[in-house]
């Protein structure tokens, strides 16, 4: 079956109880036994399986073509389970523009627990296999990447970690299922923030992981999962199962907008450079072409003055919402030095816009009025 016709089908049938074509949501924490004490359904209480939740990870592992997908409260709560999985002595490589978070939650919260990690420019695989040591056990990719959408050889680096007895993780939350199927190129682990593309309004935060087996490391997750308890709430579940549905016709129209963004900025003379893996003089374009279908609706743009010059454009800007995060309907404008604080590695003048669902007309002419001043 096509990816178009699992993201509408996939984990969704008429209710067997009701006839109701929409999924429910069932809100009970606990299911009653039969009087034999068994549980007729298989669900004993919500933490550790709900039947709103069944659903959505029925629909999420084939989306990737994977075994097995859990899902959790967000996508740092799916993140932070995989590092929960490893032990104190092991060592990550994760890359040097990682989302903030993980790069914060590795830093901050598992070196305490004897966790090391080291942080590596990832589109240069060399880099990646130099950076692994005796105890490195994970190798975290996030391609492309945040802010500046660096392509990472996804099979690669899945090749470093096998030589190197390593788990491979891609955070695929930019990509989705639809444009790069990290599993299919020999990675462990696929993560993702639903709260992105995959819910796709803005309104819901949550996070997943695709096991390509539903072996021991599943196993193991899924006790992290359902003991550790940072489990999505059954509404939460519905909205980001409703949000996949309609994956397909909205990841298009985003690609065909962030496309003509992007080659109306490079066109721009107060513009430093466009970081779009789509455009054919981007460094990350020939590997981008080679791992993913399109380039999807994430475009990262140096003006050129700096931080102010940035700053100002950003203010100037109507239709474009200045906000964080990414993929809902609306575009996003954020300026992503100021965002990220003192410790960002971004370049002072880079913006960061998520591309919505607005006709790309509109938003060019925000844009040529927001740089012109
Ligand atoms: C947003 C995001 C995350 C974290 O997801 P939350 O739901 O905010 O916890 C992780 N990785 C990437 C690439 C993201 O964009």
């Amino acid at each position: 079956m096509r990816i178009e016709t699992l993201l509408v089908h996939a984990g969704h049938a008429p209710d067997p109880a009701t006839g109701a074509v929409s999924l429910p949501i069932h809100l009970s924490t606990n299911f009653a036994r039969d009087a034999d004490g068994n549980l007729p359904h298989g669900f004993l209480y919500s933490r550790s399986e709900n039947p709103t939740r069944r659903a959505l990870e029925a629909a999420l592992a084939p989306l990737e073509g994977g075994e097995v997908a859990l899902a959790f409260a967000s996508g740092m709560a799916a993140t932070t389970a995989v590092f929960q999985s490893l032990s104190p002595g092991d060592h990550v490589i994760a890359p040097n523009d990682a989302y903030y978070g993980t790069a914060k939650v590795l830093r901050e919260v598992f070196e305490q627990w004897g966790l090391s990690s080291s942080f590596v420019d990832m589109t240069n695989p060399g880099d990646i296999e130099a950076a692994v040591t005796p105890r490195t056990r994970l190798i975290w990719l996030e391609t492309p990447s945040n802010p500046t959408l660096a392509v990472t050889d996804i099979a690669a680096a899945a090749r470093i970690a096998a030589s190197a007895g390593a788990l491979t993780v891609c955070d695929n939350t930019w990509a989705t299922p639809l444009l790069q199927r990290p599993l299919d190129l020999r990675v462990d682990i696929v993560m993702h923030a639903t709260t992105k593309y995959l819910a796709g309004h803005g309104d819901v935060t949550g996070g997943a992981l695709v096991l390509r087996e539903d072996g021991e490391l599943a196993a193991r997750l899924r006790l992290i999962q359902t003991v550790g308890g940072g489990v999505p709430s059954p509404f939460d579940c519905w909205m980001v199962h409703r949000g996949i549905r309609t994956l397909a016709p909205r990841m298009r129209t985003h690609c065909d907008n962030a496309e003509r963004v992007a080659a109306f900025l490079a066109t721009h003379r107060t513009v430093e450079v466009v970081h779009y893996p789509g455009l054919s003089d981007d460094p990350g374009h020939e590997m981008a072409k080679r791992q993913m279908a399109r380039y999807g609706g994430m475009v990262a743009v140096q003006i050129r003055g700096g931080a102010p010059a940035a700053l100002a454009v950003v203010a100037r800007a109507q239709l474009f919402t200045r906000a964080t995060s990414l993929g809902g309907p609306e575009s996003l404008i954020e300026h992503r030095a100021s965002v990220e604080g003192p410790a960002s590695r971004a370049p002072a003048g880079l913006l960061r816009l998520s591309v919505g669902l607005e006709h790309a007309d509109d938003l060019i002419e925000d844009l040529d009025h927001a740089l012109k001043g």
